[in-house]
């Protein structure tokens, strides 16, 4: 039987409200409202590390005539975004999860890059067996080759986890903040040292009703440059338990939203393991 207290707690969770400010290919940023900032930053963590993405792994490379280093060129086109949307990545699988002995066509892709000099190699150059899973930009600078110098590589990507290695990591900023509260007591005196101080143009002086204004509070960053000018001791920056502003940004090789849906996935697959778990009679 269910305990009363954990009855009330599953109505409260259930409030959580979701709005988003603002949203490009790369990025985007929203707002949750209550939530649990233990439940925000599970979500954080696996947008960062658990979401898959595809990033080349295995280097064999021909020829290498330029001032490079193979390992720094190897390292280099790790780095290099391929585009791994739903969509591109459909039918590969995660290495682990193939039952091939090492590597084979459902679990890697071959890209290849071959060049002749002069001029700069850029991520556009590498030609992928796969049309869907290419480099995200075209004009990502490898290398430099000089007249007649040669470069000649085979490159395998596959999917991989940002807890096995940075390069495989979807995000390159995932980030939430308390969604903050500015307060301005009657004992301002209108000195406008706050307005100056703020670097995120936060406040604002209105001339009309004499003043200060709060006209930006999502951009605050909570730095507190406002409290430390304020002889008066007249503002106060906290903020709102259980709101949070939420932002998500990606090198482009899986959009936002994606990362975010996949990373529910993720966590509901651990959670019903969990269910799996209790079920199986503890
Ligand atoms: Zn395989």
């Amino acid at each position: 039987m269910v305990p009363d207290d954990l009855e009330v707690k599953e109505e409260e969770g259930s409030n959580m409200e979701i709005d988003v400010k603002s949203k490009n290919d790369n990025e985007i940023i929203f707002i949750i409202r209550d939530a649990d900032f233990t439940f925000v930053n599970a979500i954080r963590r696996i947008c960062m590390m658990e979401v898959p993405k595809v990033a080349i792994e295995d280097v064999h490379i021909v020829k290498n005539d330029s001032a490079m280093f193979d390992e720094v060129l190897a390292h280099r086109l790790g780095l290099v975004p391929l585009v791994s949307d739903a969509e591109a990545t459909e039918s590969l699988l995660l290495p682990e999860d193939c039952d091939c002995d090492d590597t084979c066509p459902r679990c890697t892709v071959s890209l290849v890059l071959k060049k002749k000099g002069p001029g700069v190699v850029y991520s556009k150059d590498l030609v992928s067996e796969d049309s869907k899973i290419k480099p995200v930009y075209d004009t990502i600078p490898l290398l430099k080759l000089k007249e007649d110098q040669e470069v000649e590589l085979e490159a395998t990507a596959q999917l991989g986890i940002g807890l096995d290695h940075a390069k495989w990591e979807p995000t390159t900023a995932c980030a939430y903040k308390y969604y903050p509260e500015i307060t301005i007591a009657e004992t301002c005196d209108e000195c406008q040292n706050c307005v100056e101080a703020c670097p995120r143009g936060v406040l604002e002086f209105d001339q009309k009703t004499k003043e200060v204004k709060v006209v930006d509070v999502e951009n605050c960053s909570m730095c507190k440059s406002c409290v430390r000018v304020c002889e008066t001791k007249a503002i106060d920056i906290g903020y709102q338990e259980g709101n949070f502003i939420f932002l998500v940004e990606t090198d482009g090789s899986v959009p936002p939203e994606e990362v975010l849906i996949k990373a529910c996935d993720v966590l509901s697959k651990k959670a019903d393991s969990v269910i799996t778990f209790c079920e199986g009679g503890i």
